[in-house]
């Protein structure tokens, strides 16, 4: 069988990383993307070839479009083909009252987790989709229970963000369900990673572990295990899936 080829955007760190690594033990080769911190990216790469797997490290902001063109066209030249795509880069801010927002913050937050991730698809859709000529693939868009939740004091914005991905999860899914592509949502709750740290708030995990039903605050690895699974042919049914990985929260 051949060996299929999978994006991850954000994949230097946390959730992104840990994908990449389980994707290539399920048998993709890995195009690994980051936006600053390239020598990590590169440690991501060298366990997916540990893994037997190839890997292609690429820094782009898939904010841009021309970010997200650039990812797409070196996944391109270096492995000709895309099955799957796992839009996962994603940002944070800090703690902040809706009337204490600038425009500047909302912008950011919409650009990098709705704006970016739609185009992602945008181009995995036109290279995977039948109706352009491509073998089916899928996609898993990484959400948040934020989106449920709706963050109140913390980030209306980010919630709002993700409610986005959300909703355009069950459009596309169902735009594309009978052209070969699967699009699913995961919906992870209080992760330990370092997002928290990066929205200036490194107690955020300790702190609100023990509000989860589950008493403990979950792990990249178990958001990874449900997007691989998302993934892979065991899910081939499934398609406009949002799947909340939260402790029950
Ligand atoms: P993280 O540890 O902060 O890692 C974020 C990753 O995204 C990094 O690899 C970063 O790259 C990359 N990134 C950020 N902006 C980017 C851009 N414009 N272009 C390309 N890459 C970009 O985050 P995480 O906790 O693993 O979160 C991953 C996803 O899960 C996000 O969408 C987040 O909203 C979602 N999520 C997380 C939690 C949680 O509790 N951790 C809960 C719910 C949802 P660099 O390292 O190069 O900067």
């Amino acid at each position: 069988m051949d060996t299929k080829t999978l994006i991850v955007t954000g994949a230097s760190r946390g959730i992104g990383a840990v994908t990449s690594v389980r994707a290539a033990r399920a048998g993709f080769d890995v195009v690994v993307n980051c936006l600053r911190d390239e020598a990590a990216a590169e440690r991501v790469a060298a366990a997916v070839r540990a893994e037997g797997r190839r890997a292609l490290v690429v820094r782009a902001d898939v904010a841009t479009e021309a970010g997200v063109l650039a990812l797409f066209e070196a996944c391109d030249r270096t492995f000709g083909r895309l099955d799957a795509l796992v839009n996962n880069a994603g940002v944070v801010d800090a703690a902040q009252r809706v009337d204490e927002m600038s425009a500047a913050r909302l912008a950011r937050m919409f650009t990098t987790n709705a704006v970016g991730p739609m185009l992602c698809a945008r181009e995995a859709v036109r290279r995977m989709s039948t109706r352009h000529g491509g073998a089916g693939g899928a996609i898993v868009n990484v959400s948040s229970a934020a989106a449920r939740l709706g963050s109140p004091n913390q980030y209306v914005d980010y919630a709002a963000s993700k409610a986005a991905i959300d909703t355009f999860t069950k459009g596309l899914a169902l735009e594309v369900a009978a052209e070969g592509v699967r699009v699913n949502a995961v919906r992870p709750g209080i992760i330990d990673t370092e997002i928290h740290a990066s929205g200036g708030q490194p107690e955020r995990v300790r702190q609100l572990a023990p509000t989860v039903p589950m008493r403990r605050a979950g792990s990249a690895d178990e958001v990874a295990a449900a997007i691989v699974w998302l993934l892979s042919d065991d899910a081939a049914y499934v398609t406009g899936a949002i799947v909340d990985v939260t402790g029950g929260r």
